[in-house]
């Protein structure tokens, strides 16, 4: 896969391989997460939830999904996204799982977890274990893990009195911020009839959020009694068009996209998806000379150099890509994402200590980015820091929840660097939790 996004598998626990789980991975993309934010940020505001704390991140998954497991994430499927037919139906969806965040719904369902289930058991061990590393690894274990527990769906799934109450929430919000309210009811009609489906049929939305007649009629009263449908956002139009754009240029064929871009609105989309399609065929050269006039017109857009910084590093241009890296990084020197992007090229391009730098500043931002991890240890080992290359596959094994793994290389670093020194440090909390997670 030579065009392949920041595709990074999150969970994998072969511990787990008797149960039927799927792995679940995310595909880590800025600009369509820059899109998704810029989408969610009225919603979070009407919700009254700090615009900055909660992330949208995208699911490599065709099921139509969309599910949080913390009050930091919300997951919408790959699926959904593509399906959804405007804005404001993203934004309804947003509402939704913000509603069941602020009505405490997932309060709720960690505490059911402690009850529940070997999973469950495997869930609260994880946690604990991770109590005691830094912060980091505690958050990166409980997004594994609840990314996990969303794959087991009807562990994860709401009952129909949390749904009542996070539809009547999420409507508010979506009125209070000025988005059309009936975009929740046209959500609504795209998982209607779910329910008459047999479970194994049934998309896992509809078993994550249960639908019935009674919800679908009791939103109807409420969007009947509520203000005029508000006039639909342009600028809002426009980032689901992106979203929409740049994620279908990578996952449906490049000739859907093709035939897309000739009918996309937005000249700078069209010319992104031609670029992708061309990109993937593969075609470097027409790949090359399209995000060349892209970046040409849009020379202020970090997200256009990134994917140009993508398409030569992935065209083996290394040090053109460098360059066009560095120019997205300027103009976006805080968005983690680009900076691993930057330092992947910089490790490329034969600069391990540069590599090293740029990679420890991607993941100080994000430390959900396993592929950052991988590159940052490859960094380390290129340049002759064979004690942090070990901590930091170590870390990315316990981001993974593969602990014995982690304990491995846990172990491993412990012997290659000096007692109570920062990389100590961490290599002793990564073999604490993954001893305390393996004792389970
Ligand atoms: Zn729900």
């Amino acid at each position: 896969m030579n065009y392949l996004m920041r595709v990074v598998l999150l969970a994998a626990f072969a511990m787990l391989a008797a149960l039927p789980l799927r792995a679940a991975s995310l595909i880590r993309d800025p600009d369509i997460e820059n899109a998704l934010s810029e989408l969610a940020q009225p919603v979070l505001l009407a919700a009254g939830m700090p615009s900055s704390g909660t992330r949208i991140l995208v699911v490599n998954d065709p099921a139509l999904n969309a599910f949080v497991i913390d009050t930091q994430h919300i997951f919408l499927h790959s699926g959904l996204i593509l399906r959804l037919k405007s804005a404001a139906e993203l934004q309804a969806v947003i509402a939704h799982e913000v509603a069941h965040i602020q009505n405490g719904h997932i309060a709720r369902r960690m505490q059911n977890m402690q009850r529940a289930s070997t999973v469950a058991g495997f869930g609260v061990a994880l946690a604990a274990a991770t109590a005691a590393t830094t912060g980091e690894t505690a958050a990166a274990g409980a997004l594994a893990r609840g990314i996990m527990g969303a794959a087991t769906q009807n562990f994860m799934s709401h009952t129909r009195t949390e749904e009542s109450a996070a539809d009547a929430s999420g409507l508010r919000y979506l009125i209070r911020a000025g988005i059309d309210p009936s975009a929740y009811l046209r959500v609504f009609d795209l998982f209607r009839g779910q329910e008459l489906l047999t479970p194994t049929q049934q998309d896992t939305y509809a078993r994550s959020h249960p639908l019935s007649r009674d919800r679908f009629r009791a939103m109807e009263a409420l969007i009947k009694a509520a203000p005029n449908a508000a006039p639909t956002n342009p600028q809002a139009e426009y980032w689901m068009a992106r979203a929409q754009a740049k994620l279908g240029a990578f996952l449906r064929a490049p000739t859907w996209a093709q035939t897309e871009a000739r009918k996309q609105e937005h000249a700078d989309l069209a010319q992104m998806m031609q670029a992708i399609a061309w990109h993937r065929l593969p075609d470097s050269a027409q790949a090359i000379a399209a995000i060349d006039r892209l970046a040409l017109a849009h020379p202020e857009d970090p997200f256009v150099h990134e994917l140009r910084g993508q398409i030569l590093l992935e065209s083996r241009r290394v040090d053109q890509a460098v360059s066009a890296y560095r120019r997205a990084t300027e103009l976006a020197p805080r968005n983690a994402l680009i900076l691993a992007g930057y330092g992947r090229a910089m490790l490329a391009a034969g600069q391990p200590r540069e590599a090293r730098d740029i990679l420890e500043r991607a993941r100080a931002r994000d430390f959900r980015n396993v592929s950052v991890l991988r590159d940052l240890a490859m960094a380390y080992a290129k340049n002759n820091e064979r004690g942090m290359a070990s901590v930091v596959t170590a870390e990315r094994y316990a981001l993974l929840g593969q602990f014995a793994d982690a304990r491995l290389h846990a172990n491993r670093a412990l012997g290659q660097v000096t007692p109570g020194s920062r990389a100590g440090i961490r290599a002793q909390d990564v073999l604490s939790g993954a001893e305390a997670a393996l004792a389970k």
